[in-house]
């Protein structure tokens, strides 16, 4: 049995970007259609996991958009283009408020700038994975009731598997749909089409090309339903990549790889930027100062990831150890994670299987700088002191952590313009093709890996992209 239907929009994914897009093409009277691989009502995808957050390279989504363009401009040292930087700053309020109008509330979740809109009924609240009837999945509920409400169709259970393609132009989708245990080929035609599949965390091929030696030493911080199938089909029709080295995630306990409450919460940033981190001898190889998901970056790109810890003293670990909404101390004991404790480096360095003189000598040097506020000339490698104070390393009792990465998606992926049009090799847009969300490349990453917020990149992505293309037909 196959299907052939035509449709305006095509969207491939029910996630934040996916929904959002589909729900402001019914809003324009556009015959929309969702393809979601998902079969259960409540299935999952990074949007339903998220803490929900709404925020702008960490600034409050209201902030002045010249300021935060800028921000995204600078933070990124050119990575993300003006133009891209821009369309995020001039939208970013407009998503929250539109939300807002469809019923979703919102939360303050904390003094911190970047914890202003927050979606409620909070989610992050205890460690582990919590996510019913919380933050996004309410969000999701709502924009997909919505959008089938104004007669938009969503199939479920439909994995987008190619792109039909005519003169250039993008046509439709080939999907394989799963109706009561039978796998049935359908193909829709469309005048537009939104990949949304939420990047290719998930991919181990993918990740072993772009991003790491070992995926399977990456821990999965999201739903792990982000295969890059997107991604592939806009490769066989042209399409350039961006920025794939790049993800967005966390430094997490080493014990996350196998305890389900050490993940996605707590995670260990706070420590790691006020601390040291070091490979399995005891040295320093990674400057902690630019941030948490930087560092878990550099760690991902390493021979051995799950090789590695962070080492902080007494006053770190009951101050920035105590920072965050979930923090590591006390969660990380109390769920059985790993922190070893030691009253002297020596010992640390025994019951953590490091090389004491190494560890003595990374620490010695480390503090060293500390005393001559000197982080260019006394440690290797140099440590930035801008954005994370560093802190000397001297109250016992002496602590260590080790580490793994939690990755939570990528921020590389299909190179587009400003209102998310995929770019052919040749430079042009695709005609009918966007890329939305964490399928998106160039709005996120570069040398700084600049985090500007998954879900603020998809609800833009969704509305401007579909503005674009509406606009388009008239
Ligand atoms: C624990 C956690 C906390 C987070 N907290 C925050 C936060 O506070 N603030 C913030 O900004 N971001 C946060 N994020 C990130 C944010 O959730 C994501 O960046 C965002 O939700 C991605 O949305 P998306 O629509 O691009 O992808 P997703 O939500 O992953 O949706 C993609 C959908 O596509 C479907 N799909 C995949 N392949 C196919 C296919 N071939 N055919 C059909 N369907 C397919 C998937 O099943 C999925 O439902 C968090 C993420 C996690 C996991």
């Amino acid at each position: 049995m196959s299907e052939n239907l035509q449709f305006d929009v095509i969207v491939i994914g029910g996630g934040i970007a996916g929904l959002v897009a589909a729900n402001q093409a019914v809003d324009r009277n556009l015959k929309t259609l969702v393809l979601e691989k998902g079969e259960s009502t409540s299935y999952p995808c990074n949007t339903r996991f998220a803490g929900g957050t709404y925020h702008a390279c960490l600034r409050d989504v209201m902030t002045e958009p010249k300021v935060l363009a800028k921000l995204m401009v600078e933070s990124s040292s050119g990575f993300i283009s003006p133009l891209h930087a821009q369309v995020i700053a001039l939208n970013a309020s407009r998503v929250v408020h539109w939300l807002e109008s469809i019923g979703m509330q919102f939360v303050q979740v904390s003094n911190a700038e970047h914890h202003r809109w927050a979606m409620a009924p909070q989610g992050r609240t205890q460690p582990g994975l919590s996510w019913k009837g919380l933050a996004g999945d309410v969000l999701l509920q709502t924009l997909a009731e919505r959008f089938t409400q104004q007669g938009g169709q969503m199939i479920q259970g439909a994995k987008a598997r190619s792109l039909i393609s005519h003169e250039g132009a993008c046509v439709g989708v080939h999907a394989l749909l799963n109706k009561e245990g039978h796998s049935v080929q359908a193909s829709y035609r469309s005048k537009g089409v939104f990949i949304a599949d939420g990047g290719f965390q998930s991919n181990l091929d993918l990740l072993k090309k772009y991003i790491t030696p070992k995926p399977q030493d990456l821990k999965q911080r999201g739903g792990a339903t982000g295969f890059g199938d997107g991604l592939t089909m806009a490769l066989e029709l042209g399409a350039q990549t961006i920025g794939m080295s790049s993800f967005y995630g966390h430094t997490l306990s080493l014990d996350a790889m196998h305890i389900e409450r050490l993940w996605p919460y707590p995670y260990l940033d706070s420590l790691v930027t006020a601390g040291v981190v070091v490979n399995a001898n005891g040295k320093r190889f990674v400057d902690e100062g630019r941030g948490g998901v930087y560092v878990a970056n550099q760690i991902a790109h390493l021979d051995e990831p799950l090789s590695t810890s962070v080492i902080f003293d007494d006053a770190i670990w009951n101050k920035a150890g105590k920072q965050g909404l979930i923090p590591a101390n006390p969660h990380v004991p109390h769920e059985g994670g790993t922190v070893h404790q030691a009253s002297s480096i020596e010992e640390l360095a025994k019951v953590s299987a490091m090389d004491v003189g190494v560890l003595q000598e990374t620490l010695c040097q480390y503090n060293e700088s500390v005393q001559r506020n000197d982080f260019e000339n006394t440690v290797s490698p140099s440590r930035s002191h801008s954005k994370h104070r560093p802190q000397a390393i001297l109250q016992a009792p002496y602590y260590s952590i080790p580490m793994c990465v939690g990755i939570t998606y990528t921020m590389g992926g299909l190179a587009v313009t400003p209102n998310s049009q995929v770019i052919h090799q040749n430079g042009a847009p695709i005609k009918g093709l966007y890329a939305l969300g964490a399928s998106s490349g160039g709005f996120e990453g570069g040398p700084e890996v600049t985090y500007v917020g998954g879900l603020i990149k998809g609800g833009v992505n969704a509305m401007v992209s579909i503005e674009h293309f509406h606009a388009s037909l008239i």
